[in-house]
């Protein structure tokens, strides 16, 4: 970056450069003269660059002004004035990252992409909606996005809008009420005792007018924060943004300044009832909590002290606070949770599981170990791997697919939200892991904890328990209210609301322009990369061994994975392996307990995980391989002790340790509740597969709803159980760690695989060779047809079927038809008229294709779309650009930027499943070359997917219920 020439732009003030090293950066701090919007620059080598514009926004009420706004400015803006300009980025850009989020005080726009051309139509796009949206001319944006009135087939009166069934979807399940009272709790005088997404109760009080105004307030550049991040012509940017932007506005004065909570002299109290599914069982979803205000606006270094006290109080396995609590038997699982942005940062200990009379035993359990904790010191080894895991995190920057410069960008925002000259407060934490090691030493972390816990007198006791009727009563008040309310409208009323809706269908049904979707900037299929990605992928070997090594350069970091194949595992011992997962490194071993095991492994490791796996076999219909891996990423110099541990953990684990196993066991169960609650449509997809294919089917019962359900039974009968499960799990632990299961699997350096092979070996000849039953993991299938009842306001809809059974080859073309199916048919139909928040589809190498729907009011309409996909594909048509675009929208996923670690990672996958670099290629070739005839002839693909009849929904009881005709059987979720 030449700082000269950006001195020489005089439209911007330049307040600040700092040298960002940990990053190889520099970061510059400019404010637009005329406008006042404030700018950070980090300029450095990264080719996946980040723009994103942020306003501070904070609500005064519950009505979701801020979240539907955010969803509003994307839908056209006067330069581009099309329906959804989002949807027609994702389905024809480049883009790394598109998105656009609502927090408590903020609401940010990022987008990224690592090709030029891309990333300045992008940017272009999103300054035109935030400054230009076409909100004001357009009242159905409002009405769609947020919230409109309409009638059911009996004529009574409903609520509909995107923003609205969002909500209801994620404010259902008990963990979200409990986190969402939390906050309420703390801060009850600000904007973040409202609920910034918006509470459906309270989102149809907001009118237009409202909402349009909440645009004029905030929306202005003074009130923004710009971010540029990586490689690129920073001066052409920050000129282009002035002239065509910034430069129309004058600076004027807002205020959005997020004030600070008054400290509490009383702590407060709430306690808040949710509701109770059908055969659930109440204790499993009752909450005590206790949640403290920590003071605003803390230097770096706290920042990571914070994460460093957490680790070594609630977070690892036996940290101190936890480990107490969990013991106790107080409750089924305990965890915490560190809210870092806001201005004054919350902080949580929350016990799941358990019956609200406990909590003055809760309460006291949480002092006395807090209070020892000061007195007695933390164990200082747990403190330093905590630190030494934090650093290795932050040396690795490994953010899987999001780019690196998005996660820094919001980093600056914790503090430049709240000082306008501080953006890089929080850069640069390298320099502190050294201090903090000095902290561990002069009881630095004893004090945090009186200061911020103990002598605190800012917190909240929050508790949440299940209650019959909730949901009952929740929509009883709803039809109740919106009797009332078309009993109250006058004729003239009446008319409005049928006009308004007229006007919203005529809106939704109305295509865009052509010469309006044109004005969107687009690439051409030629600028698009004609080759595949490499794999990277040598086969060597260990005796009889294989070795799959993948040379990249990974800076110094081993990542290892010792692969064991369990295709000689019998059916009935799955359930076991599913447990031997969750068991291991988390009970003792011969030379260490669980805390100090855990200690250990973050003091030699980066990461060091269990996990069962399944590929497809592609050469064979229906084949797959199912493997248990044991994971580490390492220093090099770390090798040898690193081993060792793994050595300690398959060889003398303590699998008899009842008591323990219980413990993790009723803390996996409970968060495998909250997940399934929240991820249902993963639920629905794997129900779906597991009714198709024998790999899906051994998938859900190592880790899905069929283990679930073993694992509550083997629980609510353990004291008889529990000695058979230790026999089996011994049973299992012989029958996969043998030599002749084993494959080694790494990514670095050639000389670190030198240095790895002779460790190898001396653990191979460790594992087992004793005689053990062998059989296949081969499991009847699941029936199709199943619906899931929860307690939940929304469904998850998924049809799954197999096209390869109906003899069609997977084909590149397939890839352009998910970007058609998820961004216009299904989103069209599903998301925008539907109701859903969101919509999917996918066809994978195994021949199996899926569509889904997520958080979806409806049921049997969603199935009726999904069947009439065909039809509308038979009949699809685009032009050169249309059909362009979605080749880009797909190239775009293929292309996504990987670090050696997740390049090494898809090598793998594609060696066991036995893809090849010249299929690859050919698939890239059909998508590059897909044309309107190769989409229409695409239909016949999703009509074998769809005459498999493959059903599975997750959702609301009474509404599976109502439509019960749909499934072959209805059951509870949980
Ligand atoms: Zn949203």
């Amino acid at each position: 970056m030449n700082l000269e020439e950006l001195k020489a732009l005089t439209a911007y003030e330049i307040l600040e450069t700092r040298d960002l090293s940990d990053i190889s950066a520099t970061g510059v701090l400019l404010r637009h003269r005329k406008s006042g919007a404030k700018v950070a620059l980090v300029s450095n080598e990264d080719d996946n660059k980040v723009f994103s514009i942020s306003f501070r926004t904070p609500p005064k009420d519950s009505t979701g002004v801020a979240h539907i706004l955010e969803h509003s400015t994307l839908c056209g803006s006067r330069a581009f004035p099309v329906k959804d300009p989002f949807v027609e980025l994702v389905k024809g850009s480049l883009n790394t990252f598109l998105n656009a989020i609502t927090y408590p005080d903020k609401t940010v726009y990022p987008i990224a992409s690592c090709n030029d051309k891309d990333f300045q139509n992008l940017m272009h796009v999103y300054l035109d909606a935030v400054f230009y949206p076409n909100v004001y001319r357009n009242e159905s944006i409002f009405r769609q996005e947020g919230w409109h009135y309409e009638f059911d087939d009996e004529g009574n009166l409903q609520v509909n809008g995107v923003v609205y069934n969002e909500m209801k979807g994620a404010l259902s399940a008990p963990d979200d009420i409990l986190d969402r009272e939390i906050m309420n709790s703390l801060y009850p005088d600000m904007c973040y005792g409202v609920e910034s997404g918006g509470d459906p109760e309270v989102i149809p009080e907001l009118t237009y007018e409202q909402f349009l105004e909440f645009h004029r307030t905030y929306y202005h550049p003074v009130n923004s924060y710009i971010y540029l991040y990586g490689d690129m012509d920073m001066a052409e940017k920050l000129r282009f943004m002035d002239e065509e932007y910034l430069s129309a506005f004058d600076r004027i004065e807002v205020d959005s300044e997020i004030p600070l909570q008054k400290p509490f002299t009383e702590t407060a109290r709430v306690h808040r009832d949710c509701p109770l599914g059908e055969g659930e069982d109440p204790e499993e979803n009752t909450f005590l909590s206790v949640n403290f205000c920590l003071p605003a606006h803390q230097n770096k270094k706290f920042y990571l002290a914070m994460r460093v006290l957490d680790y070594a109080l609630m977070s690892a396995p036996g940290a101190v606070l936890k480990r107490t609590l969990v013991e106790s038997g107080i409750a089924k699982d305990v965890y915490s949770s560190y809210d870092r942005l806001l201005r004054q940062p919350a902080y949580s200990i929350v016990g799941k599981g358990t019956t609200l009379d406990r909590e003055e035993e809760f309460l006291r359990l949480v002092r006395e170990t807090l209070e020892s904790a000061v007195e007695k010191g933390l164990d200082e080894e747990m403190l330093m791997a905590a630190i030494n895991h934090f650093e290795f995190q932050y040396r690795e920057a490994d953010f899987g697919s999001t780019p690196r410069g998005l996660m820094y960008g919001l980093d600056l925002m914790v503090s430049w939200l709240y000082a306008d000259e501080e953006a890089f407060a929080l850069t640069q934490l390298g320099e502190c892991f050294g201090e903090l090691r000095e902290d561990v030493k002069s009881g630095a972390f004893s004090r945090m904890i009186r200061e911020l816990f103990l002598q605190n007198p800012h917190k909240s006791i929050v508790t949440v328990s299940p209650r019959a009727g909730v949901e009952e009563e929740r929509e009883a008040r709803y039809k109740e209210r919106m009797k009332r309310i078309r009993e109250s409208m006058s004729e003239a009323e009446l008319v409005g609301i049928r006009k308004t809706l007229e006007d919203l269908r005529a809106f939704q049904e109305t295509p865009d322009a052509k010469e309006d979707l044109e004005k969107l900037p687009q690439l051409l299929r030629e600028d698009l990369k004609k080759e595949a990605r490499p794999f990277y992928n040598e086969e060597r070997s260990m005796g009889d061994t294989k070795v799959l090594f993948h040379e990249l350069d990974t800076h110094g970091i081993g990542y290892l994975r010792l692969v064991f194949d369990l295709g000689r595992i019998p059916a009935k011992d799955l359930k076991y392996v599913g447990l031997l997962k969750l068991l291991l490194a988390m009970v003792d071993t011969d030379s260490h307990d669980y805390d100090h095991l855990n200690t250990a492994l973050d003091l030699v490791t980066g990461g060091y995980t269990f996990g069962v796996s399944t590929y497809p076999v592609v050469a064979e219909a229906g084949a797959f391989k199912l493997t248990f891996e044991v994971r580490s990423k390492y220093l090099e110099g770390k090798l040898p002790e690193m081993m060792a541990l793994t050595r300690e953990i398959l060889f003398t684990s303590h699998l008899e340790d009842a008591v323990r196993i219980r413990e993790i066991l009723e803390e996996e169960k409970s968060e495998m509740q909250a997940t399934m609650f929240s991820a249902g449509h993963h639920v629905a997809m794997h129900r779906a597969y597991a009714a198709l294919s024998q790999e899906a089917r051994a998938d859900e019962e190592v880790s899905g709803l069929e283990f679930y359900r073993f694992l509550s039974g083997l629980l609510s009968a353990y004291e008889e159980r529990k000695e058979e499960m230790s026999t089996h799990l011994r049973e299992v632990l012989h029958q996969i760690f043998r030599p002749e299961n084993l494959m080694v699997d790494f990514i670095g350096s050639g000389k670190a695989l030198e240095e790895l092979l002779p460790e190898a070996q001396c653990l191979k000849d460790m594992l087992f060779t004793d005689a053990t039953e062998t059989g296949e993991p081969i499991l009847p299938l699941l029936p199709k047809g199943e619906g899931l009842m929860n307690s939940g306001q929304v469904q998850f809809v998924c049809r799954a079927g197999s096209f390869r059974k109906r003899g069609l080859p997977y084909t590149g073309h397939l890839m352009a038809l998910k970007n058609y199916l998820n961004y216009q048919y299904l989103w069209v139909n599903v998301r925008v008229v539907g109701g859903a928040y969101g919509c999917m589809s996918g066809f994978g190498r195994s021949g199996i294709g899926y569509l889904l729907s997520y958080r979806d009011p409806k049921l049997s309409e969603t199935v009726k779309i999904y069947e009439e996909a065909p039809k509308a594909l038979a009949e699809f048509d685009a032009d050169e650009r249309g059909m362009t675009q979605l080749i880009i929208g797909a190239v775009s996923d293929l292309d996504v930027p990987m670090n050696p670690a997740s390049l090494g990672s898809r090598s793998f996958s594609a060696h066991m499943s036995g893809i090849t670099y010249e299929e690859t290629q050919k698939n890239r070739d059909e998508l590059l070359s897909t044309q309107p005839e190769d989409m229409r002839g695409l239909a016949k693909y999703l009509e074998a997917i769809l005459s498999d009849q493959c059903l599975a929904a997750v959702g609301n009881a009474a509404k599976l219920q109502s439509e019960s005709a749909l499934f072959e059987r209805l059951e509870n979720l949980m």
